[in-house]
């Protein structure tokens, strides 16, 4: 819990409507509502403040499931202040008589449920609502949320930067509030850096956010663009992503970028947009980024159907953020990205942002799919095989060895490279064991049963079995589980 020490110490509170509270007075007012229903299943009570993740147990909430966000969000570059409404479309898993919602920073300004003000109370990250009537299981519920504020950049576990990340023109980061652009990647935790969040991979939504901008500055979201419109010196572009997805995966990047749109061969939609500042010099990323439609194609071919309605790329001159993160339907990149890492980020639309790990411990079938999925793309243009980039990492004594692929538990492991060499590595090896064919079908079936939902290791692992035939608890053993180094498999 390393983001903890980012937090304020001092719990905030705001309360609209009901009079000032505090955590303490909230709990007893639940408690009323539980003694008079005395303990019949469905007397409402508070929801989970977190949804158990090992490595990030207070990321997400429990008792609800939300379907949809809608986010009209206003960015000033000069004060360095988001101002957002948000309304959150959740139905109940059980009675609640509180829920709580993940959110840094912020002033809340307003909150209603069900058209009714309701009481908050804030603890770091954890804002923690009380309806004004408690919400019945399995019913819809619309939370509406005024909030404003400049966004606190997450630091995480390993010490990178997520969430939202301020940027200058220039390259560098900003020193104070204002800045020209924001880089936007939330992953693992980033999510609440800007939007108040059901802030777990399980909870996968739909999303529509507005983003308004002084004129000049392009504000990028996932999936479409469905209007752009100015005035009064600003711009508002909306986005609607109509397909599920994880919070961690959601953009807006803004900045001073040039867009050229068009369509793949298959006629998917394309967006791609780059900061000006990285064009016409040796590390323009036109002849990477030209590459996308063929690598689209590529990965259609062996996965099956592309999962969502269009593809794009947001290049960003932000080296100092250190990495790019495969935001769905347009990956963001930190800068001019290698031909690997554009195909790693479009690897991850089917393996990551589709089929969606439930537990952040699951990391591998992230990366471990996107960069098996390097090694496949640079053996079909003629480099080296999958097989001799298994071979060199295994040679290799510094190689992934040491750590659990999925039962690690320090969270600065996430990004480790026992989940993206190690884990591409157990795919390689895997299919080794069961043949190319078997392992061929194992990965478009694994795609089809899980598009658009969660999946977890122990499914891949009943998967692989039922395809292959083969009994693999002592190959998934020694590669996933034992951290030492496989000897035999
Ligand atoms: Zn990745």
């Amino acid at each position: 819990m390393a983001h903890r020490i980012l937090l304020r110490a001092t719990a905030l509170c705001v309360v609209i409507g009901l009079g000032l509270t505090t955590p303490a007075v909230a709990d007893s007012g639940s408690a009323g509502l539980l003694a008079g229903s005395g303990t019949h299943a469905s007397a409402p009570t508070p929801g989970a403040d977190g949804g158990g993740d090992v490595l990030f147990p207070q990321a997400g909430n429990g008792g609800y499931d939300v379907r949809h966000y809608h986010l009209d969000l206003s960015w000033q570059p000069d004060t360095g202040k988001l101002t957002g409404s948000e309304v959150i479309l959740a139905t109940a898993t059980q009675s609640l008589s509180s829920f709580n919602l993940d959110l840094r920073a912020f002033t809340v300004n307003k909150i209603r449920v069900n058209g009714s003000n309701a009481a908050i109370a804030r603890n770091g990250q954890e804002l923690k609502v009380t309806p004004a009537v408690p919400l019945r299981d399995r019913w819809p519920f619309v939370v509406q949320i005024e909030y404003s504020g400049v966004p606190e950049t997450a630091i995480d576990p390993d010490g990178a930067i997520e969430g939202w990340i301020p940027t200058n023109d220039d390259g560098t980061q900003p020193t104070t509030p204002k800045a020209d652009g924001v880089f936007l990647a939330g992953e693992p935790q980033g999510a609440p850096t800007w939007f108040a969040v059901n802030d777990s991979p399980k909870d996968k939504a739909t999303y529509d956010i507005s983003m308004t901008v002084p004129d000049g500055l392009t504000a990028i979201g996932n999936g479409s663009l469905v209007s752009q419109r100015s005035s009064g010196g600003k711009t508002t572009f909306s986005w609607v992503e109509r397909y599920p997805m994880a919070s961690y995966l959601a953009t807006m990047t803004i900045g001073k970028f040039n867009v050229t749109q068009g369509r793949t061969p298959n006629g998917l939609p394309t967006y791609i947009a780059v900061d000006p500042s990285l064009q016409g010099g040796p590390n323009d990323p036109a002849p990477v980024l030209a590459k996308i439609p063929a690598m689209v194609d590529y990965l259609s071919n062996r996965f099956g159907r592309y999962p969502f309605e269009n593809i794009g790329a947001i290049v960003d001159n932000a080296s100092f953020v250190g990495y790019s993160l495969e935001t769905q339907t347009k990956p963001v990149y930190d800068r001019p990205p290698r031909e690997s890492t554009v195909v790693h980020e479009l690897a991850h639309q089917w393996f990551g942002n589709s089929v969606t790990l439930g537990k952040w411990q699951d990391i591998w079938l992230n990366e471990g799919f996107a960069s098996w999925s390097e090694w496949i793309w640079e053996e079909d243009q003629g480099g080296l095989t999958a097989q001799q980039q298994f071979d060199k990492l295994y040679a290799d004594p510094a190689g992934p060895w040491g750590v659990s692929v999925v039962d690690f538990t320090d969270p600065a492991d996430l990004f480790g490279a026992q989940g993206y060499d190690r884990g591409a590595m157990t795919l390689q090896a895997l299919r080794g064991k069961i043949g190319v064919e078997k392992f061929d079908k194992l990965l478009r079936t694994w795609y089809n049963a899980h598009r658009n939902s969660n999946a977890t290791t122990d499914q891949f692992v009943a998967l692989s079995e039922k395809i292959s035939g083969q009994q693999l608890d002592e190959f998934f053993d020694v590669w996933l589980h034992n951290p030492a180094k496989p000897l035999s498999w």
